[in-house]
């Protein structure tokens, strides 16, 4: 378990049976809590490792997801399914990505630029990351260092602040011309509508706005 701040949490699940999981970054794994009550983790590390996966929690929510979270110990066997989703990036799309995460909400963009750079592909576009303050960025120093890397990637963490207005304006501010822009946006549900109105206003279609809702 690595502690990343005070509410979250970082765990590496070593694979069993089957000892390799193929999935695509982006998704995510089901972590059963009796029928029909499940909580959804996307996978923060990157394919190339599939006997291994790294998940990433906020655990401030507090409900049963969040205690099996910060209960999780060295050794202990646990069971979910995997993987599911369809928050993926399209490599065929040549349009300009634009990633916007809220917080926790980072776990299955950081898994894509990970695997992107990892695979040679020529990253550029931008992300924006936002948070209540920088304890709050999961994985900024890395994704620092990726974009200082990568030439083509902008990346504009947006901090201190607790509105959503003040992604929307540096979404706004960073998104460029619609007509060339595909958009990745995960995290909350009140920001990702937000996010898609400000990027729909500015011209971008509502299909263009990929999303994955945490919650
Ligand atoms: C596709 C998908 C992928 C997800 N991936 C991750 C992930 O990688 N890491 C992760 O931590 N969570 C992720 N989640 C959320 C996760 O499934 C749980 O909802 C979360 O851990 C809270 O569970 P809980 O049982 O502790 O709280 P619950 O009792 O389920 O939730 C309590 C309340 O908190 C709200 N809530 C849940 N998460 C947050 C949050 N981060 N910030 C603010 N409010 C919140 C819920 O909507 C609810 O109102 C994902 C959800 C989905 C649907």
């Amino acid at each position: 378990m690595r502690v990343i701040s005070a509410e979250i949490l970082e765990v590496e699940l070593d694979l069993r049976e089957p000892t390799d999981l193929p999935f695509e970054a982006g998704q995510w794994v089901s972590v059963p809590f009796g029928p029909k009550n499940v909580r959804a983790y996307s996978i923060a590390s990157t394919p190339r490792s599939s006997r291994h996966i790294t998940l990433c929690a906020d655990v401030a929510p507090g409900g049963i997801g969040s205690a099996w979270f910060r209960g999780l110990t060295v050794g202990q066997d646990i069971g979910f399914k995997a993987p599911f989703g369809g928050f993926l990036f399209r490599r065929d799309d040549s349009r300009r990505p634009l990633f916007v995460a809220e917080e926790i909400g980072i776990v299955p963009i950081r898994s894509m630029l990970a695997d992107l750079d990892e695979t040679g592909f020529d990253l550029r576009g931008a992300l924006v990351y936002w948070g209540r303050d920088q304890s709050w960025l999961p994985y900024h120093e890395e994704l620092l260092a990726l974009a200082r890397r990568s030439p083509g990637l902008a990346y504009h963490p947006v901090v201190p602040s607790a509105s959503i207005a003040d992604l929307t304006a540096a979404v706004g501010a960073h998104a460029g011309d619609a007509r060339d822009l595909v958009a990745y946006v995960s995290g909350g549900g009140a920001m990702i509508d937000a996010v898609r109105e400000v990027l729909m206003a500015g011209g971008l279609d509502r299909k263009s706005v990929r999303w994955e809702k945490f919650w």
